[in-house]
């Protein structure tokens, strides 16, 4: 056993890097009067937006919640089926499910885990010509995940989008801050989705999530979403719901949004050094991307070996995680559903082979050294 501990991420980390500026924030809401939905949710809304690159940001209770209102504004109900992967968060399907809609999974691509979109666009061509398990009427979105903050390939997504008319609502959960070619990850689609649960590249302290978009109409849907159907307080004009996001995630978050580019620019020079440093025959390395596409919410490694190699890097003292362990298609709550008409093979490799590195912004390059040092005198896959 090691003496030393790496932790995989560290939010108190992230906390304590800020600590007086978000003390005084919180101590600001605290005297205030207001608690939910009040001046910090509304500047923070404006600051976000403005950082995304859109023209509106609306601040929920999570990002699930996000997923499922900009889903719903966009008329996704009962019966439909949106479009993505099976290979992320289990919160994507969950969003999709909760309009009452169906996810049908598309592959993952074998170098980043992200939806392949020669499968998709083969995949919606076959629905076209009704040689799908689904009636092409019924398909009302596609849902791409910027899986471990890098980006897919928006331009070419984009393309296909709008030759099937089709709109995008981007899964940015992991992506706060990355760019494609330039643009902000959440600025593509009709919507971008967020969360700030505490391990996001952008966290609170509890739980969070935002919606961004440049569409008035769409706010305003999706604003009657967040609240009881409400335009006018007291008359709910559709039905809503409630997810609303509260004054001190708010505040704190404003604080941490000033941090986000150092902090993101910290995660590229750690996966710089992983890069440089590790070489191990059984393991490969997520490949390099151009200056901000990608923004490491995880380093994810891949290995054939992988449970073993969790096993002798937890007795060195490493923190490491699975995302994920189980594609949702074959997670009980899914699997006798009807989701996966098509094998998923790049799907079930990447659930198998991969393993998120040690990473959070304030991991110090000794301890990347470490990590490094150990995973290159791993004497497996034996
Ligand atoms: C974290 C996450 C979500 C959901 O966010 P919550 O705030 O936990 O509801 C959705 N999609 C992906 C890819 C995530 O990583």
């Amino acid at each position: 056993m090691s003496d030393r501990t790496i932790f995989q991420c560290n939010p108190r980390a992230a906390y304590e890097a800020q600590a007086s500026a978000i003390d005084a924030a919180i101590q600001r809401v605290l005297h205030s009067e207001r608690y939910i939905l009040g001046p910090e949710v509304a500047a923070f809304e404006v600051e976000f937006a403005a950082y995304v690159g859109c023209n509106h940001a609306i601040g929920v209770a999570n990002g699930t919640d996000a997923l499922a209102i900009a889903l719903k504004a966009l008329g996704v109900g009962p019966g439909d089926v949106v479009l993505t992967v099976s290979h992320t968060a289990v919160a994507t399907t969950v969003g999709i499910r909760a309009t009452g809609a169906s996810p049908l999974f598309v592959d993952v691509d074998e170098q980043h885990g992200l939806m392949d979109l020669d499968a998709l666009e083969g995949l919606l061509f076959a629905i076209r010509d009704g040689q799908g398990a689904v009636p092409f009427a019924r398909i009302k979105a596609i849902v791409p995940v910027h899986l471990y903050g890098r980006c897919v390939d928006m331009t070419r997504l984009a393309a296909i989008a709008t030759e099937f008319s089709l709109p995008l609502v981007e899964d940015c959960a992991q992506a706060h801050g990355a760019r494609f070619e330039g643009r902000p990850a959440g600025s593509f689609g009709a919507f971008g989705c967020f969360s700030f649960y505490p391990t996001k590249n952008l966290g609170a302290v509890g739980d969070g999530g935002a919606l961004v978009t440049s569409d008035p109409n769409l706010l305003e849907q999706a604003r009657l979403q967040r609240e009881y159907g409400w335009k006018q307080r007291y008359i709910s004009d559709v039905e809503g719901g409630n997810s609303r996001l509260d004054e001190l995630q708010a505040a704190l978050l404003r604080v941490k949004l000033t941090a986000l580019d150092t902090d993101n620019a910290a995660r590229v020079a750690i996966a710089d050094v992983y890069r440089a440093l590790i070489n191990h025959p059984a393991i490969s390395l997520p490949l390099p991307a151009p200056n901000g596409q990608h923004v490491y919410h995880q380093f994810a490694i891949r290995c054939g070996a992988r449970d073993r190699l969790q096993a002798y890097l937890k007795d060195k003292g490493i923190g490491t995680l699975v995302h994920y362990p189980c594609a949702i298609h074959e997670q009980p709550a899914y699997a006798n559903q009807s989701f996966a008409p098509l094998p998923l093979p790049r799907t079930k490799m990447w659930s198998r082979e991969v393993l998120s590195l040690p990473m959070f912004p304030q991991l110090e390059t000794a301890a990347v050294e470490y990590v490094a040092a150990s995973i290159n005198s791993w004497d497996g896959p034996a």
